[in-house]
């Protein structure tokens, strides 16, 4: 039998787009709901990466400075978050380290050190070092000609962090439904197999699942998923090391003690949950410039699509032509460092505010094609 029901907001999606949404809402008076098809975290959301680092520092633009202000109020939110849930989400501004390899590199990393002065306004810094004074952590024939070390990069252990959001918004009188999967969406409200549920405004937040929501409105092209692969390290010694970025590798120390390392980047995929040789291609990479790795054992490998637009941009705000939906998606690899700036300005337009975004992070509708 349907059940229908009222409330302000209902989310589609409980990974860390969805919760953050959810999260801004119920801090603005607004009853929510959120609708997640499997459990909290298990989209991509759900894993072991969680860096939370910046664009280089060059070329200023309006996505930068959006990104820079999340990183920079991150702190305060995760410290709220851990606050009302009772629960860590391993959110700690570590830093990071990024190998220089040659003469180019190190021209651009000097000339970013004068615009991180610029453009960070004092609130973090780029600096050059030896590479002697990372031994510990990263070899020094993988770092030539020295090591950028910055400051303002952080991380988080993602599946903690959506599941520390799931426990604040209860505490906050969110209502949370797992196994309620939405098959349809129409004017101010959804329908799945456990019936119809009504609400003054719909954010759908369902990652790579959202795209084909969205194709009434924008279309079949809309979005994609874009396969991630990445592991999870124990029985390293890097409790005090920074993340490190070299060779299209993230070694992301997390607050337990192990790291993460990854990811793989796979346009095209049959099983978006299967790990196989291109993890173990990262992980040698990820060995041969971080010693306390070599050693260290594989205790998880790990799988997801990363929802990804046409451009590599978030996809947020309401979604042309249709009635009382919002969109929250877009994340594509930058989507947990800035999920709870997102989520302000999704519940901002859902309560009547005009928040700021970036101009190319509002959902449009695509050109026509000449
Ligand atoms: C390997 C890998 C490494 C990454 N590393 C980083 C990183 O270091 N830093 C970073 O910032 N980002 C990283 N990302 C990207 C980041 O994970 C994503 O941008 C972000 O998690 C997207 O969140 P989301 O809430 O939009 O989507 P998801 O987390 O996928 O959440 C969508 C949720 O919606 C649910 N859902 C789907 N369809 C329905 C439906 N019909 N009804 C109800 N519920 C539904 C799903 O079950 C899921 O739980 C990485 C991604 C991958 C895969």
């Amino acid at each position: 039998m349907a059940t229908v029901n009222t409330r302000d907001v209902i989310v589609i999606g409980g990974g860390i787009f969805g919760l953050s949404c959810a999260w801004s809402c119920l801090k603005r008076g607004l009853s929510v709901t959120v609708l997640e098809g499997n459990y909290i975290g298990s989209g991509a959301s759900g894993g072991v990466m969680g860096a939370m680092s910046p664009n280089v520092p060059e070329r200023w633009n309006d996505k930068k400075q959006f990104q820079l202000d999340a990183l920079l109020s991150a702190a305060e939110h995760w410290a709220e978050v851990e606050e009302v849930s009772g629960k860590s989400t391993g959110y700690g501004r570590i830093g990071r380290l990024i190998p220089v390899m040659d003469e180019h590199g190190l021209g651009h990393a000097q000339k970013r050190a004068v615009d991180a002065s610029t453009f960070w306004q004092g609130k973090a810094t780029w600096t050059i070092r030896e590479a002697e004074d990372y031994a510990p952590w990263i070899d020094p024939d993988a770092a030539p000609l020295g090591v950028v070390h910055e400051n303002l990069s952080a991380r988080i252990f993602p599946l903690a962090a959506c599941l520390a959001l799931a426990r604040a918004i209860e505490a906050k009188g969110g209502e949370i439904l797992e196994g309620w999967r939405v098959t349809e969406i129409g004017d101010h409200e959804v329908s799945g197999v456990s019936g119809t549920l009504k609400a003054g405004a719909v954010i759908l937040s369902a990652g790579a699942e959202s795209f084909p929501f969205l194709e009434p409105f924008l279309g079949p092209d809309a979005g994609f998923g874009v396969k991630g692969q990445a592991a999870l390290l124990t029985g390293a010694d890097m409790a005090s090391a920074p993340t490190i970025f070299a060779n299209h590798t993230y070694i992301i120390p997390h607050a337990d003690g192990k790291v993460a390392v990854g990811s793989t980047t796979e346009n095209t995929w049959d099983d978006p949950r299967s790990t196989d040789e291109r993890l173990n291609e990262v992980i040698i990479r990820a060995r041969a410039i971080s010693p306390p790795l070599r050693d260290a054992r594989v205790a998880l490998r790990w799988a997801n699509l990363r929802p990804r637009g046409k451009k590599p941009d978030p996809m947020l705000g309401r979604v042309p032509g249709a009635e009382g939906l919002y969109l929250a998606t877009g994340g594509f690899k930058i989507g947990i460092g800035i999920s709870h700036a997102v989520g302000e300005a999704l519940a901002g337009m859902v309560a009547g505010e005009t928040p700021y975004l970036p101009e190319k992070f509002f959902v449009r509708l695509p050109k026509p094609k000449a």
